[in-house]
C-alpha cells in the first residue's frame, strides 16, 4: 500500500451530489505487470480498475463490485473488482488471432460495436446479487458509464478518467436520489470537473485537486480509504473447482500429464498438482498442500 493508492469521498450535502477522487498506483503496476498486455490494452484495463475502485464506495456490507464489458471486438473481456477491503484486481481478455487497433480510440469503438456494459454487486454472505446490464455506447469508457447510470439508475453522473502508462486517477460526480436545494449547483460541479485536465489529475498529490476544484463549495470531506492489489484465488478454491470436474474427468486428466498446472487468471499465480495430489482428488480425500509455484 503507497499513499498513491486511495479513494476520496465528499458529499456536497445541498446540491444533493457526491464526488469520487480515486489515484491508483502501485495496484496499477501490479496488475499490469501480472496481465503482460500490449499497452493499447493496459490503458483500458488501467481505465477499468479506477472504474470499480471508484464503484467500491457505495458499498455498504462486505462483498465485490464488479465492472464487466464484453464485446465481439478483437478485445473480448475487460473486467475488474474492487471488494470492500479496498482489494482491487482486474484482467483484459484479446480474442485469439485477432489484430489489436493501435490506439486506445479504435480499440475502444471495436468494443463498443457489439458489446455490454455490466456492474454487479455481490455480497459475501448475505443477501442477492444484483446486476445491471447495459448496451456498451459511448466513444469512450468515460461516456459508456454516463450512459449507464443515465439508462440504468437515471442519475446523472460524470466520470473523468486519466492513465499515463504508469499512474492512474479517477473522479467521479454523481447526484444522489431525493431533492436538491441548490438546483444550480449541479451545474457548477460540471462545469468545474469540465476544466480538469488529465495531467493535473495525474500529478495530484492526495486530494489536492479535490481541494483546489471544489474550493467554493459547501461540502463535506470523508477520510481516505486505502487501496491495493488483492486476488482472493486459493489453492482451496482451485481444488474445489478441479473436484467440480468429477473422478472421470480427474483420472483422464492424470493419464495425461504427469503434473497438472492450473493458472488464475486473474493474478497468473500457479497451483501445480501432481500424481500424489491428483490421486488423492480422485480418492475424494485433499492433496498435500505443499507444491504452490510463486
Ligand atoms: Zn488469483
Amino acid at each position: 500500500m503507497t499513499r498513491n493508492d486511495h479513494l476520496q469521498r465528499v458529499v456536497f450535502e445541498e446540491i444533493n451530489a457526491r464526488c469520487i477522487w480515486v489515484q491508483l498506483d502501485s495496484v496499477t503496476r501490479e496488475v499490469l505487470s501480472r496481465a503482460e498486455c500490449p499497452l493499447v490494452v493496459a490503458d483500458q484495463l488501467a481505465r477499468a480498475l479506477l472504474v470499480a475502485a471508484t464503484m467500491s464506495s457505495g458499498i455498504k456490507f462486505d462483498g465485490r463490485i464488479t465492472l464487466q464489458l464484453q464485446s465481439e471486438g478483437p478485445l473480448s473481456l475487460l473486467m475488474a473488482d474492487c471488494d470492500h477491503d479496498g482489494g482491487v484486481r482486474g484482467i483484459a481478455r484479446v480474442r485469439e488471432g485477432a489484430e489489436l487497433p493501435s490506439t486506445a480510440a479504435a480499440l475502444f469503438a471495436a468494443m463498443a460495436a457489439e458489446g455490454t456494459l455490466a456492474l454487479t454487486v455481490e455480497p459475501a454472505r448475505h443477501g442477492r446479487r444484483w446486476q445491471g446490464i447495459v448496451p456498451l455506447e459511448g466513444a469512450t469508457l468515460e461516456q459508456a458509464l454516463e450512459s449507464y447510470f443515465r439508462q440504468s439508475e437515471q442519475l446523472p453522473t460524470r466520470f473523468r478518467l486519466a492513465f499515463d502508462g504508469e499512474r492512474a486517477s479517477a473522479l467521479m460526480i454523481q447526484k444522489m436520489p431525493g431533492e436538491t436545494v441548490d438546483d444550480d449547483g449541479w451545474n457548477r460541479l460540471e462545469h468545474l470537473v469540465d476544466t480538469l485536465g488529465e495531467q493535473e489529475m495525474l500529478a495530484s498529490e492526495g486530494d489536492d485537486v479535490l481541494r483546489r476544484l471544489f474550493h467554493a463549495e459547501e461540502r463535506r470531506v470523508f477520510p481516505a480509504r486505502e487501496l491495493h492489489f488483492h486476488c482472493p484465488c486459493t489453492r482451496d478454491r482451485v481444488i474445489a473447482v478441479l473436484e467440480g470436474l468429477g473422478q472421470a474427468e480427474l483420472k483422464a486428466l492424470a493419464a495425461e500429464q504427469e503434473t497438472v498446472e492450473v493458472r488464475c487468471e486473474f493474478c497468473n499465480e500457479g497451483y501445480r498438482f501432481d500424481q500424489v495430489d491428483l490421486a488423492a482428488l480422485i480418492q475424494g480425500g485433499g492433496p498435500d498442500d505443499s507444491s504452490t509455484v510463486h
